[in-house]
């Protein structure tokens, strides 16, 4: 069984396609600039080097032409017909209330992810065109949504609910959705597995420290609570998004600065956050640069970074009442050691001690805990692409 998974942005499309059976990835590419011109597929077959050619992809029916294609042709395909392609999961950003698990998709649920769309209106209209794409290239062949947002539908309301005139949840569920649930679940489930234990019996906290970033509270397998919000733009100050500030700032930008409502939403989430405090760069990788030269703007950003994140896991640590391990995963979390132990050093109180050997790793599955730790500290390599062709599978 062949599973192809699809991250449809608005001008971009990644796959991968992935053997059910070892669950090898036979080919991992990605469609950029779509509709815009310059457009180019690149893709890397299993064992081969790269491959990048310049195409015309005006829309996104073409981009999944060219992804097929590249998983068919004669030179470096891996499959001899669409045929084999036994199942497609789609990652879609937001399922609202509508969706607490991976969904088979049919006009209904088309529908339903429409309906959401105003409440992630980059993302959702993006994965819908990618769905109507593959559907119409492959009627056949079932299609699956895994979406962000559906493990987080474990969060009790207390918890979700925003302190706002209740009639705004009632008619625009307005409340806490909370996002990265694919990512959230896999490495928390990993975890588990990892230290030998039963989800069931564990509290864990985990931290998505990617471009965009969020902690999560699990507790017994579930989603207790999350620092995304309605929007991905709660919580942590991430790559170019704010993350939490008082509400009131909205306007004062606006009066001060002279910015329309969505001009100062749009700095909320393009121009703020490492790359807006630093003003170097969104980067993470460019700010370590930047300390190492002694910038002192570079060492606030991420001072900054480490101790919004310390409070959510301090915040996390109270609502389970406890904590069994706090899990670094993403980009920046797989592959920062700074980072890591920054923020570990903020968790002493509860028993967190980090091995500083042990630390020194990337993007592997270690415990970096010391000896007398009394709270493990693990990097856990996060794989929303497995996820989303595992829970595929699951359900075709
Ligand atoms: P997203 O999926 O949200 O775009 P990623 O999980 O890919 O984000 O993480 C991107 C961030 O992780 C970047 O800011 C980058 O600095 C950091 N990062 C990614 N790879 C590495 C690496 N090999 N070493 C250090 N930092 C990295």
């Amino acid at each position: 069984m062949d599973v192809l998974v699809l991250n449809c942005g608005s001008s971009s499309l990644k796959y991968q396609f992935i053997d059910m059976e070892n669950e090898e990835v036979l080919t991992m590419g990605i469609c950029d600039r779509i509709g815009i011109d310059g457009s180019i597929i690149t893709y890397t077959p299993h064992g081969k080097e790269k491959i990048k050619k310049e195409v015309n992809m005006p829309d996104h029916k073409a981009a999944v032409e060219f992804m097929i294609e590249s998983l068919i042709n004669e030179e470096d395909g891996v499959i001899k017909s669409m045929d084999e392609i036994t199942a497609v999961g789609h990652r879609v950003v937001h399922g609202g209330e509508a969706f607490s698990k991976p969904t088979i998709i049919d006009k209904v649920v088309e529908a339903a992810i429409q309906g959401v769309s105003d409440l992630a209106p980059l993302h959702n209209p993006a994965n819908l065109v990618g769905i109507r794409a593959c559907e119409a290239l492959m009627p056949n062949t079932p299609q699956v949504a895994v979406f962000d947002t559906a493990f987080h539908q474990t969060i009790e309301k207390k918890s979700y609910l925003y302190a706002l005139p209740y009639k705004y949840y009632k008619k625009h569920r307005i409340r806490r959705y909370g996002f990265h649930g694919t990512s959230h679940q896999y490495v928390a489930k990993r975890t588990a597995d990892f230290l030998g234990k039963n989800i069931e019996d564990m509290k864990i906290i985990v931290c998505h420290l990617g471009n965009g970033a969020s902690v999560c509270a699990i507790e017994g397998g579930k989603s207790v609570d999350t620092s995304m919000g309605l929007t991905p733009l709660e919580g942590l100050a991430m790559g170019t998004r704010s993350g939490d500030l008082d509400p009131a700032i909205v306007q004062f930008i606006a009066q001060k600065e002279g910015l329309t409502l969505d001009e100062v939403i749009t700095v909320l989430n393009k121009e703020s956050g490492i790359k807006g405090v630093s003003e170097i760069s969104n980067d993470f990788r460019d700010l370590e640069k930047a300390i190492a030269e002694g910038n002192e703007r570079a060492i606030l950003t991420m001072d900054l970074f480490h101790i919004r994140v310390a409070k959510y896991i301090g915040a996390y640590a109270a609502v389970m009442n406890g904590v069994d391990a706090v899990v670094f995963t993403a980009g920046l979390g797989e592959n920062n050691k700074v980072v890591r132990k920054e923020i570990c050093n903020y968790l002493g109180f509860l028993g967190v001690k980090v091995d500083d050997e042990l630390n020194n790793c990337r993007a592997i599955e270690r415990d970096f805990s010391a000896a007398d730790a009394t709270v493990r500290s693990l990097v856990i390599p996060t794989n929303e692409e497995l996820a989303i062709a595992r829970a595929t599978k699951k359900l075709v």
